[in-house]
């Protein structure tokens, strides 16, 4: 099983290092996204030291008040010097503010340049922007990547899936009631979903509340497996060749 976004580093996991010993043990790999050069450069590290890691690198909306262009270039070192499979995460994110949303939209081209310099795909981070997000990478040329943990319409979901991007579902498919997401999960075809958990965040049910690990990505298989009516079996063998193929593993 591949989780293919998740936070499993120091700063959002004290035992983080125990948790990719235990994923190793149980065949479970995470592709670990940074927010921030301080993160990127921890999980590059970590790739180098634990073969179930794949790096993705990126400068995420939270911390975009203290980015500047040199953020950029260290970025792009980090880029060429290590094996990263994805430039992510990078997105919108308007519904926290929408005040800094110039410079938010400035950091999202940017590295959507790099990927295209480097050939990478990307892992998009949207909330309340889907619409702006599509424009913004329709216009880049960057033609692979995921909408991580997917909140949008299913028509949206089809048009980033015209694009040639993925759609990551997350724990929130196991929650009572999320009507939404199970209707995407049902129209969208397999081929096109990828699992994640963006653990420390999100834990599925029965988990809920806790730390979130990609151990749990199995609830996320097996809620998938039940929406569809097909076995956890198919919905892990599928997500995996997805995920191999878009990163590139
Ligand atoms: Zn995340």
């Amino acid at each position: 099983m591949i989780d293919t976004h998740s936070h499993v580093y120091e700063e959002e996991m004290p035992n983080y290092k125990e948790i990719i010993e235990e994923c190793k043990n149980k065949d479970i790999s995470m592709i670990i996204n940074g927010v921030d050069n301080k993160s990127n450069k921890e999980i590059v590290d970590l790739a180098n030291e634990y073969d179930n890691v794949y790096p993705a690198i990126g400068l995420n909306y939270d911390q975009i008040d203290y980015f500047d262009d040199k953020d950029l270039e260290d970025l792009e070192e980090l880029i060429k010097s290590n094996n990263v499979v994805a430039l992510g995460e990078i997105g919108l994110d308007y519904y926290w503010t929408k005040e800094n949303s110039e410079k938010q939209v400035y950091f999202f081209k940017k590295q959507l340049e790099l990927a295209k310099k480097y050939d990478l795909p990307v892992i998009v981070h949207s909330r309340k922007a889907s619409q702006e997000v599509f424009d913004i990478i329709k216009e880049s040329g960057v033609r692979k990547g995921s909408m991580h943990c997917y909140s949008g319409s299913v028509e949206m979901a089809k048009e980033f899936i015209k694009l040639g991007f993925k759609i990551g579902i997350d724990g929130p498919i196991t929650y009572s009631n999320n009507v939404k997401g199970i209707e995407l999960v049902k129209e969208i075809p397999l081929e096109y979903l990828l699992l994640e958990t963006d653990s420390p965040y999100l834990a599925p049910e029965p988990n809920r509340g806790l730390q979130n690990s990609p151990l749990n990505l199995i609830y996320i298989a097996e809620k998938i497996a039940e929406i569809k009516g097909i076995s956890a079996d198919e919905v892990i063998e599928k997500a995996t060749k997805n995920a191999k193929e878009l990163f590139n593993l």
